[in-house]
């Protein structure tokens, strides 16, 4: 059982060197358990859903309580507490397997230099601008729509990997949301697929017609 403030990949660090598997996939997602709770972070096959068995909360009434397997009803990259807004994680509980330390070691570094090969991971972003549509991937979707590389003003879409929009030095949020907009209608037209982001967008988006219908 970890603090939900407890970052993600010293948590799989630990686990490692105690010979304790199930997380090696999280090896190199950035932020805390709590939030990758929140999110069912996962990524090489792996994800959260597959190790956490109990988190501990307090909900919107100030009490404290606790949520079991499968009611924390994981998704792709959604959970119980993506529409329990107000509940706040505090402890995590995950089921792990003992395994020999050296091939769990193994198995993070193979990921963490599959990531630095294909990720922008010097640069600025948020990770995955959009959410993996059904029987295709964004990267994929967005390098056919002719958008890889494409950069406006201080933002754009990564010459490495096309999934990952870019802040080019000092873009605002309107400037990143413009790219999703031009990425998201560039492979609508290509492909009629209809991206979603899988980032959130966070703050006073209401007046622009544009940004709200990202969000939808
Ligand atoms: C370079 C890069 C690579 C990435 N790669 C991946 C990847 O491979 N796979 C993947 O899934 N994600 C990836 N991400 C996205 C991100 O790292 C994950 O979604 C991560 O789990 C978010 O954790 P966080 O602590 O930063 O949460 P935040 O992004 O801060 O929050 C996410 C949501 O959870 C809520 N939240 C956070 N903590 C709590 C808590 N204790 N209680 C209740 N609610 C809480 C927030 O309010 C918010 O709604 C990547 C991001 C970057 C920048």
């Amino acid at each position: 059982t970890v603090f939900a403030g407890t970052r993600l990949d010293d948590l799989a660090a630990y686990a490692a060197k105690y010979g304790l598997s199930g997380l090696e996939f999280s090896c190199g997602i950035p932020g805390s358990v709590g939030g990758a709770v929140v999110m069912n972070a996962g990524a090489f096959g792996g994800s959260m859903e597959q190790v956490v068995c109990r988190t501990r909360y307090i909900d919107s009434k100030g009490q404290s309580r606790v949520l079991d397997g499968r009611d924390h009803r994981f998704g792709y990259r959604q959970s119980f507490f993506s529409e329990h807004r107000d509940a706040v994680i505090t402890e995590v509980t995950l089921l792990l397997e003992p395994l020999d330390r050296r091939v769990v070691y193994e198995q993070m570094s193979d990921y963490a230099w599959n990531r630095y090969q294909k990720q922008p991971l010097a640069e600025p972003s948020a990770g995955s601008a959009f959410r993996r549509p059904e029987g295709n991937f964004a990267g994929a979707l967005i390098s056919e729509a002719g958008m890889k590389g494409y950069t406006r003003g201080r933002a754009g879409v990564s010459d490495l990997h096309a999934g990952f929009i870019i802040n080019h030095g000092g873009a605002s949020a309107s400037e990143i949301a413009q790219i999703f907009l031009d990425v998201r209608d560039a492979v609508f037209q290509q492909t009629g697929i209809r991206l979603i982001p899988e980032v959130r967008f966070i703050g006073a988006w209401e007046e622009d017609d544009g940004i709200r219908s990202l969000i939808c």
